[in-house]
């Protein structure tokens, strides 16, 4: 695996050039959930705005959220505000340099502290995000359902045994990328590219003729549906839209958005004073767990304003704020 990562993995990514565990940190927690390609943009984007930790910890949590913007998740992007501020006041501003410490700060779970930990400080320690998980689950042709957590901790103890001979410190690093290309460009989830496969020679499910019946897990997210108004209120004079900061607790948390409501009789009643509202095509946004079916409303205003609590945010400044996916999306047909 360290010999193939070194001729055959990837090398080209910008936080592979790098030790920096702020770098390292944050392309890890961007990554997670999101594609390599569209995780390239807002990298460089973050990291022209916080150059390093002080800069994010310092930064109002609305510009972090704003330059996020896009990237879905937002509870990543409220804990990599929250643990910046944590290293820094925690630790003096430096990432600490082993795995069982950077597990202790906001939104890092074992495996990402492991891999900054491998990445920058050299440590021996084993990760196991969803690709190595994958991968690992294949070789061994190991049949325990993940969704239970004693299963779980038994592939974690085989990933500990796979790890590289303590005396070569050095590979720890190039093993634990081999691991992360492997899952990501050959071990895929559908049709594994086997021929390619450096380990093809030692793989069980390879030799069982079943790869895709691996990693086991039986229990699937429940989904749920939830149909919501969305007022899209205008003030007529200068484009301004009526915007309000959702509560840190539920969906679109800590986000600018604008107002939701459980029936079209309720969103009416909060714009008496609008001219003419008019239903715009309703459209479905799918979250992770949940579908939202959204009903948008546009309603002009000229001196008055809705009657729910938020504010007039003019034209100029809503694109830069934290604004949920399908908000966006609105507002940029309307503008
Ligand atoms: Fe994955 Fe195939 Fe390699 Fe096994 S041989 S680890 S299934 S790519």
């Amino acid at each position: 695996m360290v010999a193939w990562q070194r001729s055959h993995g990837r090398h080209h990514l910008p936080w592979q050039r790098t030790r920096d565990p702020y770098r390292v940190w944050l392309s890890e927690i961007m990554l997670q959930q999101t594609q390599v390609t569209t995780v390239l943009g807002y990298y460089e984007r973050f990291l022209a705005r916080f150059p390093d930790v002080a800069a994010l910890a310092a930064a109002p949590e609305d510009e972090v959220f704003g330059l996020w913007s896009g990237l879905g998740y937002y509870s990543r992007a409220r804990n990599l505000h929250r643990c910046a501020q944590e290293v820094v006041a925690r630790f003096g501003g430096r990432f600490p340099h082993t795995a069982a410490e950077l597990a202790t700060l906001p939104g890092i779970g074992r495996s990402t502290a492991a891999a900054v930990a491998a990445f920058c400080f050299g440590e021996r320690v084993a990760i196991l995000d969803g690709n190595v998980r994958r991968v690992l689950a294949r070789l061994l042709a190991y049949g325990g359902d993940l969704a239970v957590a004693a299963n779980e901790r038994a592939l974690w103890t085989a990933a500990d045994v796979l790890l590289p001979p303590a005396d070569r410190p050095d590979d720890i690093a190039a093993y634990t990328q081999g691991l992360m290309d492997l899952g990501a460009t050959i071990c895929l989830p559908r049709r594994p590219d086997c021929l390619l496969c450096p380990v093809q020679a030692l793989c069980r499910a390879r030799a069982g003729g079943d790869v895709e019946r691996y990693p086991v897990r039986s229990r699937k997210l429940r989904r749920t549906a939830q149909t919501l108004w969305v007022l899209l209120a205008q003030r007529e004079e200068d484009g301004a839209v009526w915007l309000h900061k959702r509560p840190a607790r539920g969906i679109w948390a800590g986000l600018w958005a604008l107002p939701v409501f459980e029936s079209r009789e309720a969103l009416l009643a909060a714009c008496p004073s609008a001219a003419e509202p008019q239903d715009l095509p309703a459209f479905v946004h799918v979250l992770t767990h949940k579908d939202l079916h959204l009903h948008p409303v546009t309603a002009p205003f000229t001196s008055q304003q809705p009657a729910i609590e938020g504010s007039w945010v003019d034209a100029d400044r809503w694109p830069a704020l934290g604004l949920p996916a399908p908000v966006r999306r609105l507002l940029e047909q309307r503008a």
